[in-house]
């Protein structure tokens, strides 16, 4: 069964097909820049020549019928007939409390998904057009949404409640909802698999560390809390998000700077972090190269570990207990430096890891703790899109 998973930004998308036999991925691309005259297609089909084409691509439907014609085509085709490609995976980024799996797309799921605008009005648009657009052009094949709070939604509700007049939760749904959690959930289950537990039996912290950045605790394989809230902005510092900070600052920084909502909101968001505090740039291998000759480089560093290992102290205090440690994304899954540091201020938990293992490089899930360490802390590489695909065809195969 061949599975196509779609992942659609405002002007941007990104894909891979799956072949569920082995779940290899025999083709996978992007498109950037849609709605301009000089869009960018870049499609790499496994075991043929890469394409990259520049050329007038104004809305997503025609990206993704172009995308489709170099599937089949000749020269740079995987498949012979569309028609292999038996359903579609969708990334949607938000799932509200709607959503708690993922979901065989209807006309009462896109509504639903409408629904959600308000709580992420720069992503789920764009993920409803991916999805509309691929009904357009494959009518009659299953659509499959796979959400990135979704995993969060067993979070009991001391944990996903704000301490905020209860008429905001009711009235407008604020509240912790979490992100990345299709990674979440693909990296404590491989962790499981790789240290030959159940999941049942494991506490879990797993920290994704890319440019956006979040902590969950896993217990008994259920998301229990994670450090993103209402949206990707609350918890770790990361590449260009400020995480946590005195929500009083907000409206000081607006009248003293005399800034708009938008400017603010782009200040938390666009101009903070890494790059905020560096003043160098966003990108963690930046900071790294820095870090010995440059002070704000330095503190940008230190600060970034101190509060990834607060968040770990946090979630062992959640759970009672940590089983297993795990890294992953960009940053987690690359930076020795930064997995050192964290594990070096840890030993009261037991935590103690293996510099040797810790300094290889490689593409596998990895244990680089000592056998002497009472947590097991593991470099599990993410692969978001191959989880959509099993979720996917999961999905497909239930509602059959
Ligand atoms: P995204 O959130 O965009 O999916 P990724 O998970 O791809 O992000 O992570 C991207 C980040 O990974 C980059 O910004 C960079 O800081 C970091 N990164 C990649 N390689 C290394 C490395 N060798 N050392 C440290 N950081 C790295």
């Amino acid at each position: 069964m061949k599975i196509f998973v779609l992942n659609c930004g405002s002007s941007s998308l990104k894909y891979q097909l799956f072949d569920m036999k082995d779940e290899s991925v025999i083709a996978s691309g992007k498109v950037e820049r849609i709605g301009m005259e000089d869009a960018i297609l870049t499609h790499e089909p496994t075991g043929k020549e890469d394409l990259k084409l520049v050329t007038e691509i104004l809305d997503h439907t025609t990206a993704i019928e172009k995308v489709f014609n170099y599937l089949v085509d000749p020269k740079y085709g995987v498949i012979s007939d569309i028609n292999e490609i038996e359903a579609v995976g969708h990334r949607v980024v938000h799932g509200g409390e709607v959503f708690s799996d993922s979901v065989k797309v209807d006309a009462q799921v896109k509504a639903a998904i409408k629904g959600t605008f308000d709580l992420a009005p720069l992503h789920n648009p764009a993920n409803l057009v991916g999805i509309e657009a691929v009904e357009t052009v494959l009518p009659g094949v299953p659509n499959v949404a796979v959400f990135d709070t979704a995993f969060h939604q067993t979070m009991p509700k001391k944990a996903y409640m704000y301490a905020l007049p209860r008429i905001l939760y009711k009235k407008h749904k604020i509240r912790r909802y979490g992100f990345h959690g299709t990674s979440h959930k693909y990296v404590s289950q491989k962790a499981a698999e790789f240290l030959s537990k159940s999941i049942e039996d494991l506490k879990i912290v797993s920290c994704h560390i890319g440019n956006g950045a979040s902590i969950a605790a896993i217990d008994k394989g259920k998301s229990v809390d994670t450090s993103m809230g209402m949206t990707p902005l609350e918890g770790l510092m990361m590449g260009t998000r400020s995480g946590d900070i005195d929500p009083a600052i907000i409206p000081f920084v607006m009248e003293k700077e005399d800034l708009t909502l938008n400017e603010v909101n782009s200040m938390l968001n666009k101009h903070s972090g890494l790059l905020g505090v560096s003043g160098i740039g966003s990108d963690m291998r930046d900071i790294e190269e820095n870090m010995d000759s440059n002070e704000n480089a330095k503190l940008a560093f230190d600060m970034y570990e101190y509060r990834i290992r607060k968040y770990i102290g946090a979630y062992a205090a959640a759970m009672n207990g940590i089983d297993v440690l795990i890294f992953t994304a960009g940053v987690g899954e690359n930076s020795n430096i930064l997995r050192k540091a964290i594990a070096n201020n840890l030993t009261y938990l037991g935590i103690e890891i293996d510099d040797k293992l810790n300094n290889i490089r490689s593409k596998e899930v990895r244990r680089i703790s000592t056998p002497n360490s009472k947590v097991e802390v593991l470099v599990v590489p993410t692969n978001e899109e191959l989880m959509i695909a099993r979720d996917t065809l999961r999905i497909v195969k239930s509602s059959k």
